[in-house]
């Protein structure tokens, strides 16, 4: 018998298993097909996000930033261990039960909210048709009225360097490493590259990360990257920059860089190298035939404002389509979706999404940064304040790195809000609550912030913007 549903699903990431979960809130009957495999051949629900990206992965920062600092920080406060051992299968046990709880608790939310849950692959074969293959057993046709497609995204291989999964890795064999490797290559100096980059090497290995940009981290505020590029060299991370690298060749137990330079190039040996160079859309074999969905040529899926394929009922949401390939964006995006379909009202507000590095220090931002600002000739005023100012951070022994605000000079409202320091991403919470507010800095610099905080650096900033902080310098 055909199965019928409101709502078919592919995909449950956090895009997909979070839109599910919402359209089953707003009364619609709901399936989600999801094909994920882990290395142990198990399924789970999730996507990259729960199982292979964000959530193993600040497991593993966690545990390397807190070994790092039984090594190195413990005596400042009068703490004396002998000299820290890391049993990297215990760190990855732990790791691992983090993600399986998550992982089961999205059976339990689907079961809760009579979400189908189904294991297999999803494929649209037209509109109102979705064909599911179950991982044993035939293929069967699951009829609905509307179809999301979250299919999510992939690590980009290159051909120079396919992944062998044991020396030439993506970003998920990184997180299984069951050994420290000596020597570690990144190519990438992305967000993955850094934050993989950092565990490693906080875990005792010597990493050496080759961007082909020639500014590091260009995405974000130049001042602000600045700040932590000085501070990764000072943790003895060594970062190259307008360093493309074109190939990487196995050698007896490792493997050999070719790169290109302003100096003419070079080569690295490594033990290891992951290649994070960025993601691709899963988009192969998601459709059938001629469903009418458009595909562009980076293979991501052509959605409007509203992400609306343009086939009637047809939607399509995060890494699969336009805009950062961020978790918190798919989300939302999810939910806006199952609200639409609902008939309800939805908002997203694509100019207010955060990032956040989880390095140490750690490295978010919202809204515009400087450069856009001059780029789009926005008259703006900017505050900054330091860590090193601040109790908390110092208590913390973890003073450095600033808070940056960006105002408009004609309204003083809040236009970008740049952070590196301790909790950054943490921090950056109350800068995007206030910016979907359009609140003015001094909207910020009349809200009482908790003493000792690390938020009141964000207090001082938006002073600063005026020339009013309290506890700085204002030039
Ligand atoms: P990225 O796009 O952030 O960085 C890839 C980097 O690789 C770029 O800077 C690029 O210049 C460089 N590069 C490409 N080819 C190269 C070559 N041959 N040699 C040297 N450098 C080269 O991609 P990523 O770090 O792989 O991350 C993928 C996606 O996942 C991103 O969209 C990222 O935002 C997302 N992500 C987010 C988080 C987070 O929010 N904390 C964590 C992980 C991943």
């Amino acid at each position: 018998m055909t199965q019928t549903y409101d709502v078919v699903v592919i995909g449950a990431g956090p895009a997909g298993y979070v839109a599910a979960i919402r359209a089953a809130q707003n009364g619609l009957t709901v399936a989600c097909i999801d094909s994920w495999k882990n290395f142990d051949g198990s399924s789970a629900f999730g996507g990259t996000c729960l199982n292979a990206g964000c959530i193993p992965s600040k497991a593993l920062l966690e545990s390397s930033e807190l070994f790092h600092r039984a090594g190195h920080e413990f005596a400042e406060h009068g703490i004396s261990v002998s000299q820290p051992q890391i049993d990297i299968a215990a760190m990855q046990k732990r790791k691992n039960a983090i993600v399986k709880q998550f992982t089961g608790g999205i059976v339990q939310l689907f079961k809760a909210n009579k979400v189908t849950g189904l294991f297999g692959r999803g494929r649209m074969l037209a509109p109102g048709k979705v064909e599911f293959t179950p991982i044993e057993g035939d293929a069967e046709t699951l009829e609905c009225t509307h179809i999301v497609l979250a299919s999510g995204s992939t690590p980009i291989e290159l051909k120079a360097m396919p992944f062998d999964r044991e020396q030439i890795v993506d970003s998920w064999d990184a997180l299984e490493f069951d050994a420290t490797p000596k020597r570690l290559g990144v190519i990438g100096g992305g967000v993955i590259g850094l934050e993989l980059g950092s565990v490693w090497q906080r875990l005792g290995a010597e990493v050496t990360i080759l961007e082909a940009m020639d500014d590091f981290l260009f995405m974000a505020d130049r001042q602000i990257a600045k700040d932590a590029q000085r501070q990764f060299k000072r943790q003895g991370l060594d970062i190259r920059l307008g360093t493309m690298v074109k190939s990487a060749t196995r050698n007896d137990g490792g493997v050999t860089l070719a790169y290109d330079d302003k100096n003419g190039g070079g080569s690295l040996e490594v033990d290891k190298v992951i290649v994070a160079v960025g993601r691709r859309p899963n988009t192969e074999d998601l459709l059938a035939g001629d469903t009418g969905v458009r595909i562009d040529e980076r293979g991501f899926i052509v959605v409007d404002h509203e992400c609306r394929t343009g086939v009637p009922n047809v939607w399509a949401i995060g890494d699969v389509v336009r805009g950062p390939m961020l978790a918190h964006k798919g989300s939302e995006e999810g939910v806006a979706v199952a609200d639409r379909m609902a008939g309800k009202y939805a908002h997203m507000n694509y100019d207010v999404i955060p990032s956040v590095i989880y390095t140490a220090p750690e490295i978010a931002w919202v809204g515009k940064t400087e450069e856009e600002l001059k780029d789009a000739g926005t008259p703006y005023k900017a505050g900054t304040f330091g860590f090193g100012a601040n109790g908390r951070a110092k208590a913390l022994e973890q003073a450095t790195g600033m808070a940056k605000i960006l105002a408009s000079t004609e309204d003083d409202q809040v236009l970008g809000v740049h952070i590196v320091g301790p909790m950054a991403g943490e921090l950056i919470g109350e800068a995007v609550l206030a910016m979907e507010f359009s609140a003015s800095a001094e909207d910020i610099q009349r809200t009482i912030h908790a003493h000792p905080s690390l938020s009141e650096v964000l207090h001082e900033a938006a002073l600063a913007v005026d020339k009013r902080a309290i506890h700085g310098i204002n030039r």
